[in-house]
């Protein structure tokens, strides 16, 4: 089975890059389905109201039975004081199993690693070219699994790179993500270096083609076992440890 660990999904409001106006699933679906893509993680398009997008992604994934895993977008600041019961709901109303933040809305903040932390959610954290966030972060909350992706730059920022590699090595709790990296002896250097538990397979579709960046994967040669943690394996172990929370008490409903 080959998991996507990265991809977007819904409309956000922020209009300036595709990144925060639409993330659209049907042509994801198809390029994914035709490249033997068999599961995605979802998350919501950058920008706008999380707690609207959140609620849209649900719906989305409603749509496609067991096809998608969805992790919650919160924003650290302006979701400041209910980021808690936004991952609850989230997480005890549609199943969502992992949480977003996005350096570009603001620096991950305690609320959202204790909600990782009490909920036993992986965060993925676009730190946006400034891993050394993760210096903090890691050792602060060593039973939190943090997925940095874009080996930590989009901006194929190699320094980033190198330092992310670095922090791999270094944190038994940070991992990261294929998606979009374009230098592609970092990749190889990661899972030299770090192994290959440390690495997930994504694509950030729909804006990258997903059947391109999982050809990324396989010209990487790996042996079999290997391979199969970077598709999929990995994921499902970060996502595995809160069992099933679907029954988890919502503290407030939201209206979908
Ligand atoms: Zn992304």
């Amino acid at each position: 089975m080959v998991i996507d660990a990265h991809c977007h999904a819904g409309k956000g409001d922020g209009l300036t890059g595709p990144w925060n106006t639409e993330a659209r699933i049907e042509p994801y679906l198809r390029r994914a389905r035709r490249a033997g893509i068999d599961r995605t993680v979802l998350m919501p398009a950058l920008g706008g109201n999380y707690r609207r997008a959140n609620a849209a992604l649900a719906r989305i994934a409603l749509a496609h039975p067991g096809r998608f895993i969805c992790f919650a977008f919160v924003h650290p600041k302006r979701d400041a004081g209910r980021i808690g019961s936004m991952v609850e709901q989230a997480v005890g109303r549609w199943g969502f199993r992992g949480i977003k933040v996005h350096r570009l809305d603001a620096p991950a903040t305690r609320e959202v690693c204790e909600t990782a932390q009490r909920l036993r959610l992986p965060v993925l954290y676009d730190v946006a070219g400034e891993p050394y966030r993760m210096e903090m972060l890691a050792p602060q909350y060593p039973e939190v699994d943090f997925i940095v992706p874009h080996l930590g730059s989009f901006a194929d920022d190699w320094r980033a790179h190198v330092q992310v590699i670095d922090q791999l090595i270094r944190y038994p709790n940070v991992h990261t993500d294929t998606a979009g990296v374009r230098r592609f002896d970092y990749l190889v250097q990661a899972i030299d270096r770090a192994g290959p538990r440390k690495v997930l397979f994504g694509s950030d579709g729909p804006w990258l083609h997903p059947g391109l960046e999982l050809h990324k994967i396989r010209l990487l040669g790996l042996p079999d076992r290997e391979q199969a943690f970077v598709l999929g394996g990995n994921l499902l172990r970060l996502i595995g440890k809160a069992g099933d929370r679907r029954r988890l008490p919502t503290a407030e409903p939201i209206a979908v």
